[in-house]
């Protein structure tokens, strides 16, 4: 009987990369068609005018304001900076590369980007593997450790345990998914090049999904924006208030915030919506 198993993967990986075993001219193939695949989505025009609509990969979003600005207003992802699309066309390639190492792996990858509707809401699971749905992400070092340790459950701003709990969901009729309680993501740390498996049981959110996409639903379709998810922390003793990280980070914030001033402080951009001080650094308006 075949030793490897899902919880085999990422020490499989590595001896793939170490040991120079598995990799050949299928693997390369597979490699070449899933990174052209996603790169034509990215970069085509089908991509840049696909609707705002509700999918698996926005419906955890923690900020519901967010996913309403969203659905509901003219920023498109075409009026994103180069460096933001071209960030997220890396994260595919990095997907492409860690499907194509579990597969030189040995273990059975399959059903990319296969579609998964769950009551209309239509997503992409990236893969599955040895019978377990596969989310794949690439991250930062210190969003590595949220995954290393298990965290996502209470630290989640992109609300990746939503998204996951939809493709698992949405394979409850699939012969190719054998665990049907559970998921997991196979992370790599873009900066260090480390790999993890990070696995939940998600009987807990699948039970609740389906109020969940009721309730979700009803939101996007509100006439007005619901609350905000974050309040502005002071900044320092100045008396002044900035955003907090997450509203920092929103394409939506200058919606959101009116009357919101971007100030180019030396380690990044501060955005306030109270000013009591005047910072003595450059003010940048909405881009
Ligand atoms: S700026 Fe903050 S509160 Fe407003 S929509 Fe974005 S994440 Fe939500």
């Amino acid at each position: 009987m075949d030793s490897k198993n899902i919880s085999t993967l990422v020490d499989d990986i590595r001896d793939v990369i170490t040991k120079k075993g598995g990799w050949d001219s299928t693997v390369s193939e597979f490699f070449r068609g899933a990174v052209g695949d996603a790169m034509d989505r990215r970069f085509t025009k089908e991509e840049e005018e696909r609707k705002p609509t509700l999918r698996m990969s926005n419906i955890g979003t923690p900020c519901k304001r967010k996913l309403w600005y969203y659905l509901n207003t003219e920023l498109r992802t075409t009026d994103l900076p180069a460096g933001t699309l071209l960030k997220f066309a890396y994260g595919d390639l990095i997907e492409g590369l860690l499907l194509s190492l579990a597969k030189a792996a040995g273990h059975t990858v399959e059903g990319e980007q296969d579609e998964i509707v769950v009551d209309g809401i239509v997503g992409h699971r990236d893969a599955v593997i040895d019978g377990v749905t596969i989310d794949v992400k690439s991250a930062s070092t210190p969003s590595f450790k949220k995954f290393e340790k298990n965290e996502l459950r209470v630290d989640d701003p992109f609300g990746y345990i939503q998204q996951l709990t939809g493709y698992v969901y949405g394979g409850k009729d699939d012969p190719l998914v054998t665990d049907k309680k559970g998921g997991a993501f196979l992370v790599m740390d873009k900066t260090l090049g480390h790999i993890h498996l990070d696995y939940y049981d998600l009987t807990p959110e699948l039970s609740l999904l389906p109020s969940r996409l009721v309730a979700t639903k009803m939101m996007s379709t509100m006439k007005t924006e619901p609350y905000r998810e974050w309040e502005p922390v002071p900044d320092g003793k100045s008396g002044n208030m900035k955003l907090p990280s997450a509203c920092s980070y929103c394409d939506y914030k200058w919606n959101c915030w009116p009357g919101l001033r971007g100030f180019a402080y030396s380690n990044g951009p501060t955005y306030l919506t109270r000013v009591a001080k005047l910072p003595a650094v450059p003010e940048f308006k909405e881009r």
